[in-house]
């Protein structure tokens, strides 16, 4: 889905925004807006079978200086990448004609005006440290970043609901991107310590206890850097599976399929699209599992669940790919706790609940253990939850 094919990390270190922004647009901003990354816990595929979703927001966040203007004129600019300031005017705005990054605050102007919110011009200077195309959902942190400001700047009084719908209407129909409500429910509602126990069917969202550091753990998130190609249709080819196991099952979508159902289930459906089912049942299963793990014992509790949704993943929903399996045997093997691919798959990353400990043991073996396979090298950093988006100045 790279469409302006920048990848890789954005740069770690921060910029002084107002500082950059007055030198870039000439004034001070009226504030400053941050918006997490995320990344999803466990619950891969179950979104969009309106079931359950465990992901957090991250300690990686973009961020946005805003001034309102007098006109109708809005100004963006990056401090990533070399677009340069981007200007246009309000009311030429329309799907799918913003370019690069730009479309993800104009799509969340656009979506803002769709309602009626009479947002006004203005000027915009993004940074970020969420890294680019990495699964950890850069574009959603914009948009999040965005609407955050501009609900305030405009006194609209949005809902955290209402900025997730919002906020899906510009991804959908203005950027162009078929995708859920898990990202930017993640990175709006997202809170210290807490992962954001997501129902997709009703959407209702309950934070969860999630801290990694008092169980003495740390989350390795090991980014492949690898996208392969048949990654959009093997998306589709999957979705349209989890449509024809819910039809021949008589349920309005797969989230309304039981473990128990499953034996029944493997007589009615072809052995193909029985096991794409039961990934999606049994994934189901594991998110309510970890929840109720990470309100008991806590985060030392959940790794046979993240190694069995990665299972589940490769073998039964056939997503993953020779780098994120490789990634998560040698994490598991060198003392992660659990571990499994995260996101669409096909590529990108994989997370390992790692004893701080094992960590540095990990990060080396997996880094060998890529070379000596001749693939491209991983990038691995930690991510730990935390807040999701807010005025910061
Ligand atoms: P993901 O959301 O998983 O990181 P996407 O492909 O959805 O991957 O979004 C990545 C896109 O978001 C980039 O190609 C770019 O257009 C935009 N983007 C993310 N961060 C920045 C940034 N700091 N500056 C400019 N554009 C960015
Ligand atoms: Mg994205």
């Amino acid at each position: 889905m790279q469409e302006t094919g920048q990848t890789g990390p954005a740069p770690a270190t921060r910029v002084d925004l107002g500082a950059r922004f007055e030198q870039e647009f000439g004034g001070a901003p009226d504030g400053v807006w941050q918006a997490p990354g995320r990344v999803n816990l466990i619950g891969e595929h179950t979104d969009y079978n309106e079931g359950f979703v465990l992901p957090f927001a991250i300690d990686r966040t973009a961020r946005v200086a805003v001034a309102v203007r007098h006109d109708s004129t809005v100004r963006l600019l990056s401090t990533y990448g070399d677009q340069g300031v981007v200007s246009t005017i309000l009311d030429s705005l329309q799907p799918g004609t913003a370019k690069g990054w730009t479309k993800y605050p104009l799509g969340v102007i656009w979506a803002l005006r769709e309602r009626g919110i009479d947002v006004p011009g203005l000027d915009l200077l993004l940074d970020s440290n969420v890294p680019l195309g990495a699964g950890l959902s850069s574009s959603h942190a914009i948009e999040c970043a965005v609407i955050t400001a501009l609900n305030d700047l405009t006194g609209a009084g949005l809902s955290a609901q209402d900025m997730v719908l919002a906020t899906q209407r510009a991804e959908n129909d203005f950027v162009g991107a078929p995708t859920g409500i898990m990202d930017q429910s993640a990175s709006l509602r997202g809170s210290g310590g807490h992962a954001v126990f997501l129902d997709c069917r009703d959407q209702t969202a309950r934070l969860v206890p999630f801290e990694t550091q008092p169980a003495g753990l740390v989350l390795l998130v090991i980014d492949t850097k690898v996208s392969h190609s048949h990654s959009d249709g093997g998306y589709a080819s999957r979705r349209a599976s989890c449509e024809l196991g819910a039809e021949v099952l008589g349920v309005k979508a797969l989230r309304d399929v039981e473990v128990a159902d499953l034996e029944e289930a493997s007589g009615l459906l072809d052995e193909v699209t029985f096991r794409r089912v039961r990934h999606v049942v049994t994934e189901n299963d594991r998110v309510l599992q970890t929840v109720e793990l990470l309100g008991g014992p806590g985060p030392s509790a959940i790794g046979p669940l993240l190694d069995a949704s990665h299972a589940s993943l490769r073998d039964d929903f056939e997503i993953s790919c020779p780098e994120l399996d490789l990634a998560v045997d040698t994490s598991r093997a060198n003392g992660a706790i659990g571990a499994r691919m995260t996101g669409g798959g096909f590529g990108g990353a994989a997370i390992a609940l790692t004893p701080v400990d094992a960590e540095q043991k990990v990060r080396d073996a997996v880094v060998k253990a890529f070379t000596d396979a001749g693939f491209a090298a991983p990038e691995i950093f930690t991510v730990s939850p935390a807040a999701g988006a807010t005025r910061i100045s």
